[in-house]
């Protein structure tokens, strides 16, 4: 009886070793074939990409429970609804916005201005798809990176104020944040919708792999090309300088290209001695040096002139 508990046990762990290997690769080519094979009626309805993008967010919460990397990084209720308010604010808010403020006009200038990228539109699908990515990624990277090199700090701080990782975690931060690291000149090119798609839905799973709380098996090769969750927790580790590393959301390969890859990982992640912060000091966050200056100029004695 002991033998076979002991053989099932080994069996279980053999297993769970195979899934957590295979779990990213195998769900970046189930997402590739999903798009390339999706009907055209099911990709003309608007709540589709949506659906499918908040599907794959929940599997990999759900992982989290199955085999989690920190204890410290446990979801609780107060994590999961910070977590889920800003999955709405997402998807309900910033993306339509997104799409009203930068897409659109983009694609409008696009057109006056004569510019086609035929070419783009005879390629093999998953070429289409990743020139979407590499484009996409390569504007998020750098401004990413701006962020950690500028006064643009002030936005993307409250995304590092988090003190554990979690699959949403990606979406946690300030608006203003969301929507300027979200810009992409992606409406330039001619690219199917489907590959669009497919893109969009790929960086939503890559980046919440790279937040989640689960330890993966990664194979080498997928850790050399996609952001991983060793070099993005490295990322949200405390010390500010240190966070200087590691900036593609999706494709880490952008880090390896330009000098800024950094291997590791860090358990303990927060900034400013891991003060945690609420939505509203998380939304205000941009504000803190004008509010700061003016509380400077009030402790001020008054000149007599006036
Ligand atoms: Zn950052
Ligand atoms: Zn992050």
């Amino acid at each position: 009886m002991l033998v076979i508990r002991h053989a099932g046990r080994h069996f279980m762990t053999a297993m769970k070793k195979i899934v957590f290997t295979l779990f990213q690769p195998a769900t970046l080519a189930l997402i590739i074939l999903f798009w390339a094979t999706i009907p055209a009626a099911m990709l003309d309805k608007a709540w589709v990409i949506t659906a499918i993008s908040i599907g794959t967010l929940v599997m990999v919460q759900a992982l989290e429970f199955v085999n989690e990397r920190h204890s410290g990084w446990r979801l609780d209720t107060r994590e999961f609804l910070t977590d889920l308010f800003y999955v709405v604010l997402y998807f309900a808010a910033i993306a339509k916005v997104e799409t009203k403020l930068a897409e659109e006009p983009l694609a409008s200038a696009k057109h006056a201005l004569g510019i086609t990228t035929d070419w783009a539109m005879h390629l093999p699908f998953v070429a289409q798809v990743f020139l979407a990515l590499f484009v996409m990624e390569f504007g998020q990277y750098w401004l990413h990176r701006l962020m950690h090199n500028s006064f643009l700090w002030w936005t993307h701080a409250p995304h590092h104020h988090i003190t554990q990782l979690n699959a949403a975690k990606g979406l946690v931060g300030n608006p203003l944040e969301l929507f300027l690291v979200s810009l992409s000149v992606i409406a330039l090119f001619d690219l199917p919708l489907n590959a669009l798609f497919c893109a969009y839905n790929l960086t939503g799973a890559i980046a919440a792999f790279a937040h989640a709380n689960v330890r993966f098996y990664t194979p080498r090769w997928y850790a050399f090309f996609f952001t991983t969750v060793e070099p993005h927790s490295l990322h949200h580790t405390v010390g500010f300088a240190e966070t200087r590393c590691n900036y593609a959301n999706a494709l880490i390969l952008i880090d390896r290209m330009f000098g800024t890859f950094r291997a590791g990982e860090a358990e303990v992640v927060g900034q400013d001695e891991r003060k945690r912060l609420l939505i509203s000091q998380q939304f205000l966050f941009p504000l803190r040096p004008l509010l700061a200056m003016l509380k400077a100029n009030q402790g001020k004695p008054v000149s007599p002139s006036g």
